[in-house]
Parts: C-alpha cells; sequence; structure tokens
C-alpha cells in the first residue's frame, strides 16, 4: 500500500480531534445508487467497512438523472407567466404534483428493495418532508436565480441520503444523516470552499455521530453559505464534497466508488482497449481530470493534495478490488493517460494582453509576435489537442509523432506543454490521433516494458 503523505496541515490539528481515529470517507455516485439493488449493495459495502471498528462518512450522490430532472424544473418554473404556467405550458400546480409524485415514488420503491420493513415508515415520512422542502424551494422567493437554483437541486442528494442511512442500518450499522458540513462562499453555482468554516461545522455535524458509533451519511454536492441558504460545488461536485469533508474530519482515505473499475487511462468511450491505471500521482489526476476525465470532478484533488489523502477510485460492484490509487507519490517515467481536447484555435497572446484570459488552454511557446497558445473557442474551434500525462520522455514525444506519421495524421504542433506531452492535430483527426497516440505510448516504461500492477 501506498505510504500516507504527512501534511502539516493535519498534524497541526490533531488536537482537538483526538479520539477519531483513522476515519474513511466512502462516496458513492448516481448510478451506484441508481436503483433500489444499487443502495442495498452500497449499503453492504459500507456496513462491511464500518463493522471493522473504523469511522465510516459516506457521501452520496442523487440517484442517476435526478440532478438533471430538477434543474430542468427550476428553469422551467423561472419565468412563470401571468396565468400560473411554465414555460413548457403545463400549469405550475399540476406540473410540481408530477414532480413530487415520480421523486417519491422512484426513492420508494428504492427504499422497499434496501430497507427492511420496520425502518420503512420513517424513510416514507422523511421523503415526504425533503419534497415538502423542495416544492417550497420552487416557489419561495429567493435573493436571486442562482441561489433558487441551488436551494432547488441540492435536494437530490438530501432524498438519497435518507434511502441510503436507512439502508446502511439495515445492513446492520447505525447510520444518520449528517446535513451539510461544507461551508462556502455564496457562488451558487459553483461555490468556493471555506477550509476553516468546513473543519468546525465537521466537528460540529459530522464527528458527534462517528463518535456515537454510527455511520455518517452526507449528502454531497450541497454546500451552505455563511447565511446558511444551500448552494452546490459545481456539476458532478460530489467527489470533490468527499475530499473537502476527508480533509474536514481528518480522514487518511476517501474512496470514489463508481460504474467503472478505476480511472481509465483513456475514454473507453473512444479508445478501444482502454485500461484501469493502478495507480497515479495527485498532480496526473488533476490534470486529467482538468481535460475533462469524467470519472473525477476536476477540483477533487486539490483537498486530498493538500492533506496528503490517498484516494481510491474503485468499482461499486467490486469495492474488494483494487482500483486505481491516488496519492503524492509520482509513478516514475513514461504517459500514463491520454485525454483529448477539441474545440480549439492556435493563437498568438500579443505583448499587450496582459493576463491570458480564461479560455487559454495551454502556452505552446513564443514566437515573433508573442505568445503562442490554444485556446477553447468551442464550436468555431478546427484543432483538437491530445495530451499525455504522466512524466513524458523525449523518447515518447519522438514515438508519438512516429506513430502519427504511420497512422497518415498530421501534427500541427507537438511538444511539452504545462498539461504534458501535446500533439495538436485537425478536428477531423482527433479521436485517431487519441487511439494512436494511446497504443503507442500508454503503458510503456523508459525501457518500453509494459509496467506492472503494484502487488
Ligand atoms: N448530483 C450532482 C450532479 O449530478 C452531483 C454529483 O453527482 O456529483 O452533478
Ligand atoms: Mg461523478
Amino acid at each position: 500500500m501506498i505510504k500516507r503523505m504527512e501534511s502539516v496541515e493535519q498534524a497541526s490539528c490533531s488536537g482537538w480531534r483526538a479520539g477519531l481515529s483513522d476515519p474513511l470517507v466512502m462516496k458513492f455516485g448516481g448510478t451506484s445508487v441508481g436503483s433500489g439493488a444499487a443502495f442495498r449493495r452500497a449499503a453492504g459495502t459500507v456496513a462491511g467497512e464500518a463493522a471493522k471498528q473504523r469511522p465510516v462518512a459516506a457521501v452520496v450522490s442523487a440517484m442517476s438523472g435526478v440532478t438533471d430532472t430538477l434543474l430542468a424544473y427550476a428553469e422551467a418554473t423561472a419565468r412563470l407567466d401571468g396565468t400560473g404556467q411554465t414555460a413548457t405550458g403545463s400549469t405550475l400546480e399540476g406540473s410540481l404534483a408530477e414532480l413530487h409524485r415520480s421523486l417519491y415514488e422512484r426513492h420508494l420503491d428504492a427504499a422497499r428493495e434496501a430497507v427492511g420493513p420496520a425502518l420503512l415508515p420513517g424513510v416514507e415520512r422523511e421523503l415526504l418532508s425533503v419534497l415538502e422542502s423542495l416544492l417550497g424551494s420552487l416557489t419561495d422567493e429567493h435573493p436571486s436565480e442562482a441561489a433558487r437554483r441551488a436551494g432547488v437541486v441540492v435536494h437530490g442528494e438530501r432524498l438519497s441520503a435518507v434511502v441510503l442511512a436507512a439502508a446502511i442500518s439495515t445492513a446492520g450499522v447505525p447510520a444518520e444523516v449528517a446535513p451539510d458540513p461544507i461551508a462556502t462562499d455564496s457562488a451558487f453555482s459553483e461555490a468556493e470552499v471555506d477550509v476553516e468554516r468546513t473543519r468546525a461545522r465537521c466537528a460540529e455535524r459530522v464527528e458527534p455521530v462517528l463518535r456515537r458509533g454510527s455511520v455518517a451519511v452526507v449528502p454531497g454536492f450541497v454546500g451552505r453559505d455563511r447565511q446558511e441558504l444551500p448552494t452546490t460545488l459545481g456539476r458532478g461536485g460530489s467527489d470533490l464534497s468527499a475530499t473537502v469533508l476527508g480533509r474536514g474530519i481528518g480522514a487518511s482515505e476517501v474512496w470514489i466508488l463508481t460504474d467503472v473499475p478505476g480511472v481509465l487511462d483513456a475514454d473507453p468511450r473512444l479508445v478501444e482497449g482502454a485500461g484501469t491505471l493502478p495507480e497515479m500521482s495527485y498532480r496526473e489526476a488533476h490534470l486529467f481530470a482538468g481535460l475533462g476525465a469524467k470519472v473525477l470532478h476536476h477540483r477533487t484533488m486539490e483537498p486530498a493534495a493538500a492533506a496528503g489523502i490517498e484516494v481510491s477510485v474503485k468499482n461499486s460492484f467490486a469495492p474488494g478490488e483494487w482500483g486505481t490509487r491516488i496519492s503524492a507519490r509520482e509513478c516514475g517515467r513514461g504517459v500514463r493517460c491520454v485525454a483529448v481536447r477539441d474545440g480549439l484555435s492556435i493563437g498568438v497572446l500579443s505583448a499587450g494582453e496582459r493576463t491570458a484570459g480564461k479560455d487559454v488552454l495551454c502556452a505552446l511557446g513564443c514566437d515573433g509576435g508573442g505568445l503562442q497558445v490554444l485556446r477553447e473557442v468551442g464550436a468555431d474551434g478546427e484543432v483538437a489537442a491530445v495530451v499525455g500525462i504522466g512524466a513524458p520522455t523525449d523518447a515518447d514525444l519522438v514515438r508519438g509523432l512516429a506513430s502519427l506519421a504511420a497512422s497518415g495524421i498530421e501534427h500541427l504542433w507537438a511538444g511539452s506543454t504545462a498539461l504534458g506531452l501535446t500533439f495538436v492535430v485537425g478536428s477531423a483527426d482527433a479521436r485517431f490521433a487519441l487511439g494512436a497516440l494511446h497504443g503507442a505510448l500508454v503503458g510503456r516504461t523508459e525501457s518500453g516494458v509494459e509496467s506492472e500492477v503494484p502487488a
């Protein structure tokens, strides 16, 4: 096992945290709680770890699809006309009743499968109270539209947390919902975490539950601003909730349980034969997620790296398997994984442009007129970049160029950037280039031998 990086941050806080020994945070994504069977499986996994006498906090996403539904309702009810009709023409009342019915049924159906009969009436009551609060959030006054949207969408995680806590109790370990330990600013749709206030809230809301010997079930994605208004950490933000919570309670390990076996070394929808990475460094995982690897929210590694928390990405169907372990450890030379980013153009930042705008993906180097950059321009972009992340060598650059040439793909630029080994190609070639570069670069070490899975 990879040794944990000692961190100053944890050492300085160990005093008031005495007694909570080695807590574990386990995060379940939307498909890992997408049905009654999935809740039961997740609850069994949590109960299994908690039975090892280890404090466990479970962070849970909304059931798959629920966040999208809630956002659609928030949108449709945003501009009600005088007739009380939503943007889609249905009456507000009818539409809210339908939302209430469908969410109640979906969660109750799941609970019937995962929760024992003794706990079911309590779950019904709690689901109804969360749904009442949801309807309130859709119709009440809010300080802004963004605040309203956040206030609506956080209910998805509140509903799934109710079911998961009861399912864990059914699996034999007491569990309680420990709501909203994460403190944020008021950027409602993608809020910034306040580390110190989060620590204090964890001490108040989560640690007492763990000390009682119960599993703390924390709704993911959700934060609270200084006025206690609900905020969100951005789409896919439950991963970030897990590492933020891990830092808040002094965990040395966070497990991200998902529907794939770990972090794959390329997008499996684009590359046949993408494999699972046994290990990654925080740096590599951060870059990979930033380039769009869907398995992790792009900011997940920030709290983990700051606090030296080992993050394991595991398949929720096979949590006993290794998955991918992410730590401070750098894994040696070579390209670990490849990502593609489309919708780019090559441009030049003139000396007059003082700051590289938000649309700049990376710098390519200087030419006479200024700094050459890759810009993200969306649909107008005619080029794509394939990036090899890891510790690439010159030999990798040569091998990569040879593989593109052998596949008849023209490269427009190639070299090292802040992201990794970067090959710029025409948009039409992006997918082929990704496949060719994956084949040529990933899984090789210096000597060209396939890398080994650690024991
Ligand atoms: N439920 C939220 C989303 O779909 C957060 C998450 O699942 O991570 O974006
Ligand atoms: Mg996710």
